[in-house]
């Protein structure tokens, strides 16, 4: 094995079982399964993408979420299987919001033993100054909260950045920036910052949200509600959540291809003139497998071949 095989950082033949499953066997078979597919999509897409390397420190963000307890657990569960060396340090930026239970995080990262950092800084009271009441504050907030993880980052000499999003955020993205910013766009696995100084890095990138969701349940860990700050929630990025979730009881496996779609990109065949060429192309006079067949439709599976799509035909 080597460090660029994912088993080799997943561990998979000798992963344990979870230390706070309930006692009955069939959650607990289950509770399993859910940290093997955790540890193999997440150790998939660090390797994939190269998101942690020998040496590295790696600042885990955390909200007080369950995607955020969902990635340090697994990041500490991969650290003590990886093939290299690395550190994790997690921090959490306290914005002073009305009710913040500031003892919550300290007290759940000392029980699992991670070294951590609480950043104090009263985002909230320069947001309810500056923003007019009834208006979104999360654009402000989010920019000042980015300023200060930063900042917070190289005082303690992190070289990653590692946030919470998962799969179903990054889908949510690529549709809301589509349907509102006119822009094929996502949330990449791993970008520099746009100061050009941080790698930041989303290691669940390949994580479905449900599970996220399910492992919150299993490790029973302290959720702190992320609606302190009063703010209305992101309604459009709700509605979106939403649609994928009833696509994904409807339509079985709609979701994934999607995904899978964002790894499959032909630029020939969208119509960026930056990506591709289209002034430039002439024929060339030799057969390419994978080019455009113009005259033939697109050969899709027929609705009734999807799993779990009836058909009804209207008369
Ligand atoms: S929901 Fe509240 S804490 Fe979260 S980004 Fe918006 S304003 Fe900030």
């Amino acid at each position: 094995m080597n460090a660029m095989d994912s088993s080799a950082w997943t561990g998979e033949e000798t992963a344990a079982a979870p230390e706070r499953v309930p006692f009955d066997f069939k959650i607990e078979r289950e509770a399993h399964k859910l940290e093997k597919r955790l540890c193999r999509e997440a150790g998939k897409a660090i390797v994939q993408y190269n998101m942690i390397e020998e040496g590295d420190k790696v600042m885990v963000c955390m909200s007080g979420g369950k995607d955020s307890y969902t990635l340090l657990d697994i990041l500490l569960k991969l650290k003590a299987r990886a093939p290299i060396h690395f550190e994790l340090i997690a921090v959490n930026l306290d914005q002073k919001q009305p009710g913040f239970p500031e003892h919550v995080l300290p007290d759940y990262l000392r029980s699992v033993g991670v070294p951590f950092h609480i950043e104090n800084e009263d985002t909230y009271s320069i947001v309810k100054r500056l923003i007019p009441e009834g208006k979104t504050t999360c654009s402000l907030c989010s920019r000042l909260r980015r300023g200060i993880l930063y900042r917070v980052a190289d005082e303690l000499g992190a070289t990653k950045i590692a946030l919470g999003h998962h799969r179903d955020d990054i889908l949510a993205t690529l549709l809301l920036n589509m349907f509102f910013g006119g822009k094929l766009k996502s949330m990449p696995p791993k970008l520099v910052s746009d100061d050009g100084r941080h790698v930041v890095i989303r290691p669940l990138a390949f994580v479905a949200e449900k599970d996220t969701t399910q492992w919150a349940k299993v490790r029973q860990f302290p959720i702190i509600p992320c609606n302190l700050c009063g703010s209305q929630e992101n309604l459009q990025r709700k509605q979106v959540g939403e649609m994928l979730r009833e696509w994904q009881k409807k339509y079985p496996g709609r979701v994934e291809n999607m995904f899978n779609a964002l790894q499959n990109v032909v630029p020939s065949h969208l119509l960026d003139g930056a990506l591709y060429d289209f002034k430039g192309a002439h024929a060339t006079g030799v057969a390419d497998d994978n080019g455009d067949k113009a005259f033939d439709a697109e050969d899709f599976p027929e609705p009734s071949a999807l799993p779990g799509v009836q058909v009804v035909r209207i008369q």
